[in-house]
């Protein structure tokens, strides 16, 4: 096999697009194959909401928006996770997000600000699912600059030569092993999105295990952790295998099951729905999740520290009004799939529920009090009601929705340095290696800490890091 000037990059997603189109802008005289296991482009970063993290973009600039320098979101990302960031690769991932918004612009994707949030960036475009504006925008260039897809191949090993990355294996969609040479190779390949709930069950630590719903895995078929198996059978260090991302934000049903259909986002703040445990009371600022810059998983963590398994989402039809994704889930039938209770009156809620109606009545009725007395936050748990969206919930139909924590992800992977080049036991880099995306071990969070719009972020700073790393090493 002859590797004359070839880099191959495992995965069509967000990271390994991203890599293609930066190598080849650096190295127009190299061949790039891109290997992917599916049948087109794409990867979890289609289906991804599409937020960008970054700080000091010009878009930013332009609104004047204090505190999104570096040495602000510096501070954000170590105030999170206290002792755990490498300053070096923190650093340079904070550095890069100016470039890596500016490189998409220049690709020609349009993106915003979002108003609410200082530091997160999305595609523009109604009602479509930002991702995949950002995976369409990369593969068109991709195939503008000459990128070979190579579809329904999944990488399976790496060859190597002394010690150096010289190709890797793959098998086809009839079964049949091909080889492919090159000089080097990028992993792209998505971490363990895809890889479902077997993957994690030994690394739940054990206060958790009852409180959370383990992910049957997204609805896509993706990373299944392919990229670390095979990096560490080269030589590589996989870290932080431990590290899950808890989310609380997922439909259950009457058994605590999970509903998979659709992805159910923020319902409170996007809805402005009111949340309740299970005794029917306010338990923690709906606010903390996903909203402001705190953007840890607060109602994860107070479930956890009560160890309650699930909670109540109250919504009435101005909450329905606010957010496609409740009208989403309706469409889907998840009413009668019994996901969604509702109700015309508070009593036949209740009685949907199979709760006390006095106790429900109680507790919206004095969240309701607070917008009738005009207050800018709630007396109780501080949730600011002058935010976009935020009403009293007294317009019929009622609706409830039981959510819970799912744990579908870690957030470790493969250990690489500031130039994406995968790093082995010693911490020295494996020569022809690099990684980037989720498969990579980069920014470090603590599970329910987490900032959105990093995975993404991710993906296209070092994807163009390794993009251009590897395509130097092409000799
Ligand atoms: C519902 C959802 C919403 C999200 N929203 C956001 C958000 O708004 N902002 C944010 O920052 N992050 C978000 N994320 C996370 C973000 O989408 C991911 O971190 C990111 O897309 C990962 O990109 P990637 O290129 O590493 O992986 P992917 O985009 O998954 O690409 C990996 C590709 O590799 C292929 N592959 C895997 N194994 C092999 C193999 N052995 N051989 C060949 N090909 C292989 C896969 O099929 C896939 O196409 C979200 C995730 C989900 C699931």
């Amino acid at each position: 096999m002859s590797s004359n000037k070839r880099l191959v990059i495992v995965g069509a997603g967000g990271s390994g697009m991203a890599a293609a189109v930066a190598a080849l802008q650096s190295r127009p005289d190299i061949e790039v194959t891109i290997v992917e296991r599916n049948c087109s482009f794409g990867g979890v970063t289609a289906i991804s909401t599409g937020t960008l993290r970054a700080c000091e973009t010009s878009l930013q600039k332009a609104q004047a928006l204090a505190g999104v320098t570096l040495a602000d979101s510096l501070l954000q990302y170590l105030d999170i996770t206290p002792g755990r960031q490498d300053l070096a690769m923190l650093q340079t991932y904070l550095e890069q997000s100016p470039r890596a918004i500016e490189w998409l612009q220049s690709l020609g994707c349009r993106l915003v600000w979002l108003s609410d949030f200082r530091h997160q960036i999305v595609p523009e475009g109604k009602g479509v699912p930002g991702g995949s504006g950002l995976t369409i925008v990369l593969h068109n260039k991709a195939i503008r600059l000459g990128v070979r897809f190579r579809y329904e191949t999944r990488a399976i090993s790496l060859v190597q030569k002394e010690g150096k990355i010289v190709g890797l294996e793959a098998l086809e969609k009839d079964g049949e092993k091909v080889s492919l040479a090159a000089e080097a190779v990028i992993l792209c390949d998505g971490g363990f999105w895809g890889a479902g709930k077997g993957a994690f069950t030994n690394n739940i630590p054990a206060h958790l295990k009852e409180v959370v719903i383990l992910d049957e895995g997204y609805f896509y078929e993706g990373g299944a952790g392919d990229g670390a198996r095979m990096a560490q059978a080269a030589g590589a260090s996989i870290e932080d295998m431990d590290v899950l991302t808890y989310v609380s934000q997922q439909y259950v049903d009457a058994k605590g099951r999970l509903c998979n259909k659709v992805g159910s986002g923020s319902l409170w703040s996007d809805g402005a729905a009111i949340i309740l445990n299970q005794n029917l009371q306010r338990f923690v600022n709906e606010d903390l999740c996903f909203a402001k810059e705190s953007l840890t998983d607060g109602i994860a963590s107070e479930l956890v520290n009560r160890h309650e398994k699930w909670f109540w989402n109250i919504l009435d039809l101005q909450s329905k009004n606010n957010t496609y994704r409740i009208r989403q889930a309706i469409e889907q039938g998840l009413i009668e799939e019994g996901f969604i209770l509702t109700s015309d009156t508070l009593e036949g809620l209740a009685a949907e529920m199979k709760v006390s109606v006095d106790q429900l009545h109680l507790a919206i009725s004095r969240y309701n009090r607070y917008f009738e007395q005009g207050l800018e936050k709630d007396l109780d748990l501080g949730r600011d009601l002058k935010r976009k969206g935020a009403h009293a919930i007294n317009t019929p139909p009622y609706f409830a929705i039981r959510s819970g924590i799912k744990v579908g992800n870690t957030r470790g992977g493969i250990v690489a340095d500031h130039q994406a080049r995968v790093l082995d036991q010693h911490k020295n880099p494996i020569p022809g290696l690099y990684v980037a995306g989720s498969s990579m071990d980069c920014v470090k969070f603590d599970g329910m800490k987490w900032l959105n719009g990093t995975g993404l972020t991710n993906c296209v700073v070092w994807g163009r890091i390794a993009g251009e790393n590897a395509a130097s090493a092409v000799t």
